[in-house]
C-alpha cells in the first residue's frame, strides 16, 4: 500500500506516467541523447519501435531525461505561479499544451519515428506549460534586453557618459558598462578571443581620384591619417584604424563604388611583424551549439543563441557611413581596444557573402611599426 502511495506521490512529481517500452539507439535523433543511449544501455533487446535487437534504453529514462531539460526551462503553469482568469480565457500567460511543447517548441528532433514522439507526448501528463518565470525575463533575454538598451542609449541619449548608467531595479537589465563586460567575458568562455600568429597576411584597398597622388607606398596604403579617419562599423570618425581582409576580392567589394566611379583602386598585400590577440566574430557560425537535452551545457548553449543574434546585429548591412546605426558597434570595438586590450576583431563582411574582414587597432605610425608592407597591385 505504502509503496503504491510512493510511487504516486512520485509520478506527480516528475509529471510522467509509466511506460514499459524500450527504444535503441537508432530510432534516437539527438546526437546527445544518442550518445547518453549508447553510454547508459546495459542490455541488448528488442527495440519496441524498428524491431531490431540492440542497444536499448527504457522509455521510462529518456522521457525522464527529456523531462530534465524540460522543467530547466518551463513549468506547469498551475506551479508556476500564473495567474488565471476564467473570463478572460484561463492562464494570463503564454502557454503550450505537450503535444506542442514536444513538437513544436522544442527545436532539436528527438526522434524521427513519429510512433517515438506520440509515445512521449503521451506519457507526459497534460498540462498548460509554461516559461519556468511566466512574467520574468530568462538571463539571454535580458543580455538581449541589456545590449537593445545600450544601443539605443549611445544612439539616442547619452554617448560619452554611459558608464554611469545602472542596471534597472527589477533585475532585469545589465547596467551598460556590465553587458559590455558580460560579452568580453562569454567571448573568453566560448573561445573566441584568439591569437593571429605574426605572419599572418592581410590586403587592403584603397581608392583615389586618379588626379590624386599614387598611393603606392606603406605610409598611404594603410590606416589613414586621424585627420583623414572617416565614420565605419568599428571606428568613429577621426579615430583612425586599419580596416582589412584576408582576401583580395573581399577587398574590392567593401569599397566598391558603383560601376560608374571613376575612381582607381589599389591593393596593398601586408604581413603582420607580431602575434595578435583579437575576437573573432567570424567563429560564433561555426560554434556548436549543445543540444537542448543537454542540461549541463545550458549556459554555453544560452550564450551561443545570444552571439548569434548579437554578431547579426554587430555585422548587418548599414548603407549610409554617417548613420548612427554604428555608434554601438563602434563603442564596441573600442571597448575591446581599451578594456579587453585587443587588438582587433575579425568580423563577417557585409558586403561580400563568406568574406571576411579585419579591423586592427592601429593608427597610420602604428601601422608602419607593427605591419609589413609586402607590395602592392593596381586594379585599374
Ligand atoms: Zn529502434
Amino acid at each position: 500500500m505504502n509503496w503504491a502511495k510512493d510511487h504516486l506521490i512520485e509520478l506527480d512529481n516528475r509529471q510522467f506516467a509509466d511506460n514499459d517500452k524500450h527504444i535503441c539507439v537508432n530510432c534516437i535523433e539527438d546526437t546527445y541523447l544518442k550518445k547518453w543511449a549508447k553510454q547508459s544501455s546495459t542490455e541488448r533487446t528488442e527495440c519496441d519501435y524498428c524491431h531490431k535487437i540492440g542497444k536499448t534504453v527504457s522509455m521510462e529514462n529518456l522521457i525522464s531525461k527529456i523531462m530534465d531539460a524540460i522543467k530547466l526551462r518551463y513549468d506547469d503553469a498551475a506551479n508556476a505561479g500564473a495567474s488565471w482568469d476564467g473570463r478572460e480565457g484561463g492562464y494570463q500567460c503564454s502557454t503550450l499544451d505537450t503535444h506542442d511543447l514536444i513538437n513544436f517548441e522544442i527545436e532539436d528532433c528527438i526522434s524521427s519515428n513519429s510512433k517515438v514522439i506520440d509515445d512521449i507526448v503521451d506519457t507526459i501528463y497534460d498540462c498548460a506549460w509554461c516559461k519556468k518565470d511566466p512574467y520574468g525575463m530568462t538571463e539571454r533575454e535580458i543580455y538581449e534586453y541589456s545590449w537593445k538598451y545600450f544601443s539605443n542609449l549611445v544612439k539616442y541619449n547619452n554617448r560619452y557618459f554611459f558608464i554611469n548608467d545602472k542596471e534597472d531595479e527589477y533585475g532585469e537589465r545589465y547596467s551598460p558598462i556590465d553587458i559590455l563586460n558580460i560579452i568580453a567575458e562569454k567571448s573568453k568562455n566560448l573561445g573566441i578571443v584568439k591569437i593571429l600568429p605574426a605572419g599572418t597576411t592581410f590586403y587592403r584597398a584603397r581608392s583615389y581620384k586618379p588626379e590624386d597622388i599614387q598611393p603606392y607606398d606603406a605610409k598611404h596604403l594603410v590606416a589613414p591619417p586621424s585627420e583623414k579617419a572617416k565614420n565605419d562599423r568599428m571606428s568613429a570618425c577621426g579615430i583612425s584604424v586599419f580596416y582589412a581582409s584576408d582576401s583580395i576580392e573581399t577587398c574590392k567589394r567593401e569599397i566598391y563604388k558603383g560601376k560608374f566611379s571613376k575612381d582607381k583602386v589599389v591593393i596593398g598585400k601586408f604581413k603582420t611583424l607580431y602575434g595578435l590577440k583579437y575576437l573573432d566574430l567570424t567563429a560564433i557560425k561555426n560554434l556548436e551549439l549543445p543540444s537542448f537535452f543537454d542540461t549541463e551545457q545550458f549556459d554555453t548553449r544560452e550564450a551561443i543563441l545570444f552571439f548569434r543574434g548579437l554578431n547579426t546585429e554587430l555585422t548587418r548591412p548599414i548603407e549610409e557611413l554617417e548613420n548612427i546605426e554604428y555608434v554601438p558597434t563602434q563603442i564596441f570595438a573600442e571597448y575591446f581596444k581599451q578594456v579587453v586590450k585587443l587588438n582587433g576583431i575579425k568580423y563577417d563582411s557585409a558586403k561580400d557573402k563568406g568574406g571576411t574582414c579585419f579591423v586592427l587597432f592601429f593608427n597610420n605610425p602604428q601601422c608602419l611599426k607593427k605591419l609589413k608592407f609586402v607590395d602592392y597591385k593596381c586594379l585599374n
